[in-house]
């Protein structure tokens, strides 16, 4: 007999397993498939940072694609409140510590930068300050003498990427969902009840088979597979991927309070709960590639001795206490952004009933993501406006 839910979500990143429990919490029957494990990629991977001010990334390229990227404070806004929710509502710690985030600057250039984000940051409703030196004097004493003036946003700060999605994912059990690993979606087709999507399935002793099953609904919440995803749907959903660095420090007492990120340079930097100090902010890594040059994401991507000096030269700039603790490992993690650096956030065109989510942060904007995600198969009308996020946006925009 063949498996009916009313939901399956492919992919079990923090996204997946967030918008699987959100759906089952609503009484959908849902099943989370992923081709290989629970927080395996990005999700795990990544610096957790919970940045709802504009990024480094989103402003370097100026005032105007600052201003479009501004477009996504709704779902930064939305995230910021259910972070500060979440653990209570998961009912297991998730690392997360709300307690403020500083963009530091350096010169005039980078103060001007700062100023003229945070007027546009508040006219959409994030409260950014910023803070000069004497300020700083008191809120942050470890930055260099160096910083000159900094934005602060209370509501920033850090969760946990080792944990969160897998206590996500347990709350989706909890809540009834099915969740499989080792399970690909490798094809799908229309039915008159939504879609009859197949999964390959590989168990313990590495031997495959195909499942069949039918949904009403299709989330797509797979990370850089979103695109290859997308063409088993007939989609066109383009990304960028993007192959980025990271680098964790040994222990040291607790001295930064903050998420520290860099308004003139790659940059974000943080202190865990486990002591350690995790620095990150977009330096590149070697992306694996197929003999036909398209993007092999199921292969190790590479690191680059140079990337891992920089960052670790831009973290010590900014916080020199840092040059007296040793870096004990750095690792390369993928991800996507979309071209205009706006996430991929709603209904699949041409494809009725399927979902998708992706793009840019989406460990920081996972909860809105999912919420309107879940909303979306619930046939709720969202309460932000998806028409900056439209998955179809890119085709319409390169359509005759
Ligand atoms: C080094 C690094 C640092 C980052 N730092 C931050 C940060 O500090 N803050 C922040 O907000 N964001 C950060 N990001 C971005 C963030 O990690 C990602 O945006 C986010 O984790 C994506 O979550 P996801 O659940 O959408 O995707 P993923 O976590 O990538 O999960 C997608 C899952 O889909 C599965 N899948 C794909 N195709 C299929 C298929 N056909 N069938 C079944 N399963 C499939 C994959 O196996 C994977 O497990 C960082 C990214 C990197 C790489």
């Amino acid at each position: 007999m063949t498996e009916r839910y009313d939901v399956v979500v492919v992919g079990g990143g923090l996204l997946g397993c967030l918008t699987a429990w959100m759906a089952a919490r609503d009484g959908a029957h849902v099943l989370l498939v992923d081709k290989d494990q629970v927080n395996q990629h990005a999700s795990g991977q990544n610096a957790g940072s919970l940045h709802f001010q504009l990024e480094y990334r989103m402003v370097e390229a100026g005032e105007e694609a600052a201003r479009v990227a501004a477009e996504a404070m709704p779902l930064h806004l939305d995230a910021a409140a259910m972070w500060a929710r979440m653990e209570d509502e998961i009912g297991e710690p998730l690392g997360v510590r709300q307690t403020g985030g500083l963009m530091v600057a350096e010169n005039s250039d980078q103060v001007g930068m700062l100023e003229f984000k945070a007027e546009l940051e508040r006219s959409w409703g994030l409260d950014v300050r910023t803070l000069d030196r004497t300020e700083l004097d008191d809120v942050a004493p470890y930055l260099s003498r160096d910083i000159v003036a900094a934005n602060l946003s209370a509501l920033e700060g850090k969760a946990d990427a080792r944990i969160a999605a897998p206590a996500v994912g347990r709350a989706a059990i909890a809540a009834g969902a099915t969740v499989r690993a080792r399970s690909r979606l490798v094809g799908a087709r229309r039915v008159p009840t939504g879609w009859e999507v197949t999964l390959r399935e590989t168990d313990r002793a590495g031997d495959e088979r195909a499942r069949t099953v039918q949904t009403g609904a299709v989330v797509l919440a797979a990370g850089v597979w979103t695109t290859e995803l997308g063409r088993v749907f007939d989609a066109e959903l383009p990304t960028v991927p993007l192959a980025l660095t990271m680098t964790v420090t040994s222990k040291i007492p607790r001295f930064i309070p903050h998420l520290v990120q860099h308004a003139g340079a790659r940059l974000s930097l943080k202190q865990s709960l486990d002591n350690t100090v995790l620095i990150g902010g977009g330096w590149p890594a070697r992306l694996m590639r197929d003999a036909h040059g398209a993007p092999a994401f199921d292969r190790k991507h590479q690191l680059i001795p140079q990337s891992i000096a920089g960052n670790a030269r831009a973290a010590v700039n900014t916080v020199p206490a840092l040059e007296r603790v040793p870096a004990v490992r750095s690792w390369v993690g993928a991800t996507t952004v979309a071209p205009d650096q706006l996430p991929l956030v709603g209904a699949v065109k041409g494809a009725p009933g399927v979902f998708v989510a992706t793009g840019g942060s989406a460990f920081t904007l996972g909860p809105s993501f999912a919420r309107v995600l879940a909303g979306l198969i619930a046939g709720r009308s969202p309460d932000i406006d998806l028409a900056p996020y439209d998955p179809a946006r890119f085709a319409e925009r390169s359509a005759p």
